[in-house]
C-alpha cells in the first residue's frame, strides 16, 4: 500500500488560526492536513533566546490546540530539528505541500531555510511560503516599498475556513513526538501569557480603553505598561497578524476621540516593518555595523562592566531597576530600552553585540528585525541618525519623579526620599546611616563616573563618526534602507549637532 498523501502546515512566527494563509490554504487543498510546530535545540541554545520565549510559544500552541481539539484536530508539538522531523515524516507520508510563512531570523534561521528548501526540492515536496509583516527578503532598495506595505496591511483579512476538514492524527506518530521540555509548560505570573485568544483580548482593551492614554503614557516606565498596546509579543510570535491589528486600529482611528493616539500607533506599526525590512534586506547587520565604516569603533568587552550592566548592578538606579524589571516581566518601554543600550555602548563603551544578545533574551517581544536594527540605531552605527545618549538620572527624575518604579524593582532603595533616590552615591555618611542604605554594601557604588565616561565616549565617537569613510558610505546605506523621497532631508541634516 502506498503512503498517505498529506499537506503540512509548518507553524513558525504565525501562531494563530485566523488570517493565516498557511492554515487556510492547507485546509482548502482538500488533502489531510498535518499541523506541526517543532522546538529546535539550535534555537533553544542560542544566547538571544530564553525560556520566556519558549513558554510563550508553548502557551500559544496550547491555545490553538484548545480550539482544534474540540473538532478532533491537533497540532503536533515536538522537540526536534527541522531536518530530522521532515525526514521522519517522509518515511510515513507522501508530503505534497508544506505551507508556512516567511520567517525573518538571524543567520542560523536563513541557513535552516536553505537546507530545507534543498531537501524539499530533492523529495519533490512543494514549499509554499507566504509573506509576513509586509516585508520582502533581500530587497536591494526601498523604491516603492511604502506603497507595497500599504497594500499589504490593507488586504482583506483571511477568515479561518472552519473545522470540517480531515487532519492527520498526531498521537503515536513517533516515540519522539509529544516530548517537549517540561519547563516550557510552566506558568510565570508576571509575564504576558501567549495565545491568539489572549492577543484579541489585549487588542480590544487597547482599542476600547487603554488607547486613549497611549501617547501620554509612552515615556513613563510605569504608565506605559498600561497605556501602550502591549501587543509586542503577540505580534512577534504571530498570535495576531500585523494586518489584523492595523485594520482594527484604522477603524478605531475613525473615532475623533481616539484619532490622534491611533494614528501615532499606526506609525509605529509602520516602523515595525521598516526595521524588520532592514534585516531582511541586509542580513549581515546581525553581526556588523549597518555603516561598515563604523565597524572599527574600538568598543570592547570588559566582563566586569558588562556583567554589572547585564545583572542590574551598576549603581545607577534607573539602569538597575530597568534590568531587574525586564528579568521579572520581560517588558520595558521604548525609552528605557534605548537608555539601556546607550548606557552600555557609550557610558560603559561596550560592544553592541553582547548587549543585543542579552536584551533579546530579556524582551518577551524579541523580534530579530526590530531588535538588531534598534540596537544599532541606539549605538550610533548608522553614522547619520541623531546621537542621543539617555542620561539615566535625567530619565528617572523626569519620568519617575517620586521613584515608584525604582522602589518597586530596587526595594533596597525604598527607604530613601524622592529627592535622594535618583543618585544614591550622593548620600552623605550621615544620610546613609539615617536611611539605612549603605552605598557599597546595600546598593552598589557607581561602576563609572557617569559624566566623565559619557563625555569621553561621545567625543571619541564623534571623532570617528566625522571621518570621510563614514559619510561616503551613507548614499549606499540610504539607497538600501531609506525611502527615496526621504534621502534629500537626510543629506541636509547630515551636519546637525549632536544632542543629549
Ligand atoms: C534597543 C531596542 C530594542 C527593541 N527591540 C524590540 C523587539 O525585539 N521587539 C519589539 O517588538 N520591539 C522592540 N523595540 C521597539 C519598542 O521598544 C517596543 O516595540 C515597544 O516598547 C513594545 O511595547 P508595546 O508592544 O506596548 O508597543 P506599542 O508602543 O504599543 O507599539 C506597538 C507595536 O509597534 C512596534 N513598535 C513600537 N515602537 C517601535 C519602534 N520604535 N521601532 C520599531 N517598532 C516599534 C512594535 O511591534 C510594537 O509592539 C526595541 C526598541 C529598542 C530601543
Amino acid at each position: 500500500m502506498g503512503k498517505q498523501g498529506i499537506n503540512i502546515v509548518w507553524f513558525r512566527r504565525d501562531l494563530r488560526l485566523e488570517d493565516n494563509l498557511a492554515v487556510s490554504h492547507a485546509i482548502e487543498s482538500g488533502l489531510p492536513v498535518l499541523f506541526v510546530y517543532n522546538f529546535e535545540d539550535e534555537t533553544i541554545e542560542r544566547k538571544e533566546h530564553d525560556l520566556r520565549h519558549f513558554r510563550f510559544i508553548f502557551q500559544s500552541l496550547l491555545d490553538i490546540n484548545r480550539k482544534l481539539s474540540k473538532h478532533g484536530h491537533e497540532v503536533l508539538i515536538v522537540k526536534e530539528d527541522s531536518d530530522s522531523l521532515f525526514l521522519s515524516l517522509l518515511e510515513k507520508f507522501e508530503i505534497k505541500t508544506v505551507f508556512s510563512h516567511f520567517e525573518l531570523g538571524l543567520d542560523f534561521v536563513r541557513r535552516r531555510r536553505k537546507r530545507l528548501s534543498g531537501f524539499f526540492k530533492e523529495h519533490n515536496i512543494k514549499w509554499v511560503e507566504f509573506p509576513s509583516n509586509g516585508i520582502k527578503d533581500l530587497l536591494p532598495s526601498r523604491e516603492g516599498w511604502l506603497a507595497q506595505w500599504n497594500d499589504y496591511v490593507n488586504q482583506p483579512i483571511v477568515t479561518f475556513p472552519g473545522f470540517a476538514f480531515e487532519s492527520v492524527p498526531v498521537q503515536g506518530l513517533s516515540k519522539n513526538f509529544g516530548f517537549v521540555d517540561k519547563e516550557f509548560t510552566g506558568h510565570a505570573k508576571q509575564f504576558q501569557p501567549g495565545g491568539e485568544g489572549r492577543a484579541k483580548v489585549v487588542l480590544q482593551s487597547f482599542l476600547r480603553e487603554r488607547g486613549k492614554f497611549y501617547l501620554d503614557s509612552i515615556p513613563y516606565p510605569e504608565k506605559s505598561r498600561r497605556g501602550c498596546s502591549r501587543l509586542g509579543p503577540y505580534l512577534s510570535y504571530g498570535c495576531i497578524s500585523l494586518r489584523q491589528v492595523y485594520q482594527a486600529v484604522s477603524e478605531a482611528a475613525k473615532n475623533p476621540e481616539l484619532a490622534k493616539n491611533m494614528n501615532q500607533y499606526k506609525l509605529r506599526l509602520y516602523w515595525r516593518s521598516h526595521y524588520m525590512q532592514k534585516l531582511a534586506s541586509e542580513p549581515e547587520i546581525e553581526k556588523r555595523a549597518i555603516n561598515p565604516a563604523l565597524e572599527d569603533l574600538d568598543r570592547g568587552y570588559d566582563p566586569e562592566l558588562f556583567n554589572a550592566w547585564a545583572k542590574g548592578e551598576t549603581g545607577f538606579p534607573m539602569i538597575d531597576a530597568s534590568i531587574r524589571c525586564l528579568e521579572q516581566t520581560g517588558y520595558l518601554n521604548f525609552r528605557l530600552r534605548a537608555m539601556l543600550v546607550t548606557f552600555a555602548t557609550y557610558t560603559l563603551w561596550q560592544d553592541w553585540r553582547p548587549v543585543a544578545d542579552r536584551l533579546a533574551s530579556l524582551f518577551l517581544d524579541y523580534e530579530p528585525g526590530i531588535h538588531y536594527g534598534q540596537i544599532q540605531a541606539q549605538a550610533g552605527l548608522s553614522g547619520y541618525q541623531t546621537l542621543r545618549v539617555f542620561n539615566p538620572m535625567a530619565q528617572s527624575e523626569k519620568y519617575d519623579r517620586y521613584g515608584n518604579f525604582l522602589r518597586k524593582w530596587l526595594p533596597e532603595l525604598d527607604p530613601l526620599p524622592s529627592g535622594l533616590i535618583h543618585r544614591p552615591w550622593k548620600l552623605t555618611p550621615k544620610e546613609q546611616e539615617q536611611y539605612g542604605v549603605i552605598v557599597g554594601k546595600d546598593y552598589p557604588k557607581p561602576v563609572v563616573d557617569y559624566d566623565i565616561s559619557t563625555r569621553i565616549a561621545k567625543e571619541h565617537y564623534w571623532r570617528l563618526r566625522a571621518r570621510d569613510e563614514v559619510t561616503d558610505y551613507l548614499e549606499t546605506l540610504w539607497h538600501k534602507h531609506v525611502a527615496p523621497e526621504k534621502i534629500p532631508a537626510y543629506r541636509r541634516e547630515l551636519n546637525s549637532p549632536y544632542m543629549d
